[in-house]
């Protein structure tokens, strides 16, 4: 009988997590886990909630590129994803997947619980899915686990700079558009999606994914 050995966390990097704040049309937190080579996305209009009895809604958006994971800055205006995005937390992510689910699977069945190590955001969370459909209908609910890490009444608001840069979103938005911004530009099929598919952003019914926070 052969031992064939499981890569662990040892072995292989855990996969990485990102939280993007977004100023568009309407504020709201992009959350973002790596999978499979590319970031499975939600829209959270109201961010990540470390408060368990808080159930957050996470609107499915389409895949970003990796690299996506390491864009702060101001995409301009008529772009997919136009205004400012802040890298709001990031690090890796342990997935709880039950043992012999791959990743697509485990993304299908609508149910994740991880263990987020982040610079805001710590310990056991779980994302689970109600509402089916296109993927911007896809409904999911986001929320914390009681862990040491929980924190009732949590606001993110009240943590308002970058993980990445330590930057106000007033000093990103003074940079103007980076050079980054030719990476938009790149014929990635992410990237030719027209806005509309980003309800946050031409947005038919005001207030229908939640409060609108800003504006
Ligand atoms: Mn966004």
């Amino acid at each position: 009988m052969t031992t064939v050995s499981t890569p662990g966390p040892e072995d292989s990097p855990l996969p990485r997590f990102v939280v993007q704040k977004h100023w568009a049309r309407t504020l709201h937190y992009d959350f973002r886990l790596e999978m499979e080579g590319r970031l499975v996305s939600w829209a959270v209009p109201k961010g990540p909630s470390r408060d368990p009895r808080i159930r957050r809604l996470a609107v499915r958006m389409p895949d970003h590129p990796l690299d996506y994971a390491v864009f702060e800055g101001t995409i301009p205006r008529g772009e997919y994803g136009a205004g400012t995005v802040m890298i709001w937390d990031t690090g890796t992510y342990e997935p709880l997947r039950p043992a012999g689910v791959s990743p697509e699977q485990w993304l299908d069945r609508g149910f994740l619980k991880f263990i987020l190590s982040g610079t805001k955001l710590h310990g056991l969370w779980e994302m689970v899915r109600y509402r089916a459909g296109e993927l911007s209908k896809e409904s999911w609910l986001w929320v914390k686990l009681r862990d040491r890490f929980s924190r009732p009444g949590y606001d993110p608001e009240s943590e308002p700079l970058s993980a990445l840069s330590g930057k106000t979103v007033v000093e990103i938005r003074g940079e103007g558009p980076p050079p980054v911004v030719a990476f938009h530009e790149r014929p990635l099929e992410v990237w030719s999606r027209p806005c509309a598919e980003d309800p946050f952003e031409e947005s038919e019914e005001p207030g229908s994914l939640g409060t609108r926070l800003l504006h």
